[in-house]
């Protein structure tokens, strides 16, 4: 089915700065209202082929020729067709940041969440954060190593950008591609983390495609990125992160399409509790759900190696004792 896409309302609406910075576009420098770089097109290595210039929202690389509007990035960036471009800035844009409509949603809220539901994924990044500091001391002190760091590409960040000065922690989808970066502060900062406008994390698991390569039946669910580091670090890499205590429809159909068993090991607090009964729950109706019983007060990133076996050991214990008396 044909959508009707009005372009010149999707090009008054973003602006390309909010593109740039969506993608997450790394090293621009600012002159007045120009911004100079890389090309993230051609992804060349010269540092001022690219030129952008927010007052008129125009582009022009130097080496690869590309120009022109948001809509010809885009269409750049993705190597798609202006149309589909202009689906896509309609679907990444279409809510503004204050979480009012923004006024390129020509058809209403419907068709955003027409065009959202049929795409349901966030484009991989075209390219990876350079110099990223896997032994910064921040690591240390959450418990993560070297080797841990440096295998999930994550580390301080000092280069420009959106992520300067952050933990970065990349975030691959299924195929292991990287569709964003959290970037977590690594003093009192806030925000905590940071992720680029227009990122879903609803449409993605932290971790699932090395969890998905272990060809194992089993997954252990848990909240946040470090939770999830700390127990891959435990010995089990079959981990995945919710990246908060929801479970959106399209984790649960990841989680139940490749897994038949979910270990469950959310926060030991009140918000952890809850979400785990009806997580644990709506999971039931479609795998076996054990319970792992982190601590009161708690969270699996603060628990030890051995600490967290034993706490996986005793679901399962726990699972195997209900089967033998439903026998
Ligand atoms: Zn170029």
């Amino acid at each position: 089915m044909d959508e009707w896409v009005d372009f010149r309302a999707v090009k008054e609406a973003v602006s390309l700065e909010a593109v740039l910075r969506y993608y997450q576009v790394p090293g621009l420098r600012r002159h007045r209202s120009q911004l100079e770089g890389c090309c993230p097109i051609h992804r060349g290595q010269r540092d001022d082929s690219f030129r952008a210039s927010l007052s008129k929202n125009v582009f022009h690389c130097f080496a690869c020729q590309a120009h022109g509007n948001v809509l010809d990035f885009v269409a750049a960036m993705e190597r798609c067709s202006i149309r589909e471009a202009a689906c896509r800035l309609q679907q990444w844009f279409g809510v503004g940041a204050s979480g009012r409509p923004a006024p390129l949603v020509l058809g209403g809220m419907e068709k955003v969440e027409l065009v959202r539901e049929k795409e349901g994924c966030n484009p991989p990044l075209h390219f990876a954060l350079r110099g990223v500091d896997h032994s910064h001391p921040y690591l240390q002190q959450r418990g993560i190593d070297r080797v841990t760091a440096a295998e999930f590409g994550m580390g301080f960040y000092s280069g420009p950008g959106l992520m300067s000065g952050r933990i970065v922690i990349p975030i691959r989808n299924t195929r292991g591609e990287i569709v964003a970066y959290a970037g977590r502060a690594p003093d009192g900062r806030l925000p905590k983390y940071k992720l680029p406008a227009g990122f879903r994390k609803a449409w993605e698991l932290f971790n699932i495609h090395r969890a998905a390569a272990t060809s194992g039946r089993t997954v252990i669910v848990v909240e946040g990125y470090f939770d999830c580091l700390r127990v891959h670090q435990a010995g089990f890499p079959h981990v995945v992160a919710l990246m908060g205590s929801a479970l959106s429809a399209d984790q649960e159909r990841v989680l139940t399409g490749r897994f038949n068993r979910v270990v469950l090991m959310l926060d030991g607090d009140a918000a952890g509790r809850a979400a785990s009964q009806v997580i644990g729950a709506r999971l039931s109706e479609k795998c076996s759900v054990v319970r792992a019983h982190v601590p009161e007060g708690m969270q699996p990133d603060q628990l030890s190696p051995a600490a967290i076996q034993e706490l996986i050991l005793q679901a399962t214990r726990a699972e195997l004792r209900l089967f033998e008396t439903t026998l």
